[in-house]
């Protein structure tokens, strides 16, 4: 009986990720994730999905960011009507990002008709709702069958709640074979997060490769990185605005703002979240308060709530969130992350002509957004059509990147290059994937590949 692999997404690149495993008759998809990038191509990969939902049985999910479970609607949309496996968490989280997602194409789409463009959503709050439906939340280290022959267990790997390292055994031909997909792979020591657990053995390995070709700056305290910028920042006043994603990003930044001040190594200071996202994100990490890590779950023995404390508030509607312009100290966390949308840009209108204030960017910053723009330490920028100078002050922070970079990955893997017969590198761009490739052969791994989109490989 047939036990392949075919690549339909994240292959030579690290988004719309869709790998599709064929056990005999039947199809198993591993994550179905939205392509993301320049507009058009990425409209044109969303629309028409390399495989028909009639043609796929089941969906085995490793985590919710967008460019792993946003395709899943569409999915439905084309006649999926299977079982969507991943774990509890995720199913939690998945809930909140197609809901998003949908909420965002709603509003280009109106954007779109506005200038005569007649097209349709990808999806809608009905397709997403026809999707929770077919989830099935499993915890961490149950092992269930999934299509005869398969059996799937899910390891915490350490990247976003919920996130996990995919293990499938099969019997196929009465032959035991495990194969891996890593998903994301997440760091040691990140903050509320347990570290990634232990690859297992394996005879097939599927390897993400984001940083491939790349390590993280070395590693800094974290707590005390934020505290001297802050106490730099606002020691005459002043406010810090914080763009940060809803998920993790936002919820480390709350957590270490907390514990300073706890330990009395910052003043009391307000800090708001005003994000809806980011707030629904933190109730739902609060929700699952037992997958926190151990310095997290003693925090929380000892009475300090990482999230929910004295001091931090959560933002709910418009009017309260335009009330924060007369905030003038304080921290405001708010999303989105590289300042593209969202209430972020309406502090910034404030701040940014504003000496005393300061933005602090504690993520990756893509080409072309206004938060790489700040990072540049352009003079002026243009936010909804008009141009500011920028008069604040500008930091940022590393530190917080939840992938693994090339030498935590190999940390992470070389345990298995005498066992494991083949390895797949996706989920990076045609550089780092390849690089990352060299890195495993000469550690010791035999049969390394780097599929092409639509490669399909017999597992030996
Ligand atoms: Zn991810």
């Amino acid at each position: 009986m047939t036990l392949s692999l075919t690549f339909l997404g994240a292959a030579r690149h690290v988004t719309g990720t869709k790998h599709l495993l064929t056990v005999g008759d039947k199809k198993v998809l591993l994550d179905c994730g939205l392509v993301q990038g320049p507009r058009k191509m990425a409209e044109h990969a969303n629309r028409n999905l390399p495989i028909g939902g009639g043609e796929v049985d089941c969906v085995v999910l490793s985590h919710a960011h967008i460019d792993h479970c946003g395709a899943l609607p569409r999915l439905v949309k084309d006649g999926f009507g299977g079982p969507i496996w991943c774990t509890r968490a995720t199913a939690d989280m998945l809930r909140m990002m197609l809901t998003d997602s949908a909420h965002i194409q709603a509003q280009d789409i109106k954007h779109l008709r506005k200038h005569g463009h007649q097209v349709e959503p990808l999806y809608d709050q009905e397709d997403v709702e026809r999707t929770l439906r077919l989830v099935r939340g499993i915890d961490y280290h149950e092992t269930f069958d999934v299509v005869p022959g398969l059996r799937v267990t899910f390891l915490d790997a350490g990247h976003i709640l919920g996130a996990a390292i995919v293990v499938m055994d099969t019997d196929v031909d009465h032959r035991q074979r495990r194969i891996v997909f890593t998903g994301d792979h997440g760091r040691k020591e990140l903050p509320i997060l347990r570290d990634p657990e232990r690859i297992p053995e394996c005879d097939a390995l599927i390897t993400e490769s984001t940083y491939g070709d790349r390590l993280h700056p070395p590693r800094v305290d974290m707590a005390s990185e934020l505290q001297r910028i802050v106490e730099e920042e606002l020691h005459d006043g002043g406010r810090i605005i914080v763009p940060a994603f809803a998920v993790g990003r936002t919820q480390s930044v709350v957590l270490f703002l907390g514990q300073l001040m706890m330990d009395g190594r910052l003043p009391k200071l307000p800090i708001y979240v005003d994000s809806p996202m980011s707030r629904e994100a933190t109730k739902i990490m609060a929700a699952h308060a037992d997958l926190f890590d151990k310095e997290t779950s003693e925090l929380m023995r000892g009475g300090h709530h990482p999230l929910f404390f004295e001091g931090v508030r959560y933002v709910a509607d418009v009017e309260e969130s335009k009330s924060l312009n007369e905030v003038r100290e304080g921290v405001i966390v708010s999303a989105s992350g590289m300042c593209e949308s969202g209430r972020v840009l309406h502090h910034l209108k404030q701040s940014i002509g504003r000496k005393q204030d300061c933005v602090l960017l504690v993520g990756y910053q893509a080409e072309n957004t206004l938060g790489r723009r700040l990072m540049d330490g352009m003079d002026e920028v243009r936010i909804y059509g008009d141009t500011y100078k920028v008069r604040c002050k500008v930091r940022s922070m590393s530190g917080f990147s939840a992938h693994a970079d090339y030498s935590e990955l190999l940390t992470a893997e070389r345990h298995l290059a005498m066992r494991c017969k083949q390895v797949f590198v996706v989920h990076g761009e045609e550089e780092p994937a390849m690089a990352f490739a060299g890195r495993l052969r000469d550690v010791g791994f035999r049969d390394v590949v780097v599929p092409a989109k639509r490669d399909c490989i017999d597992i030996a």
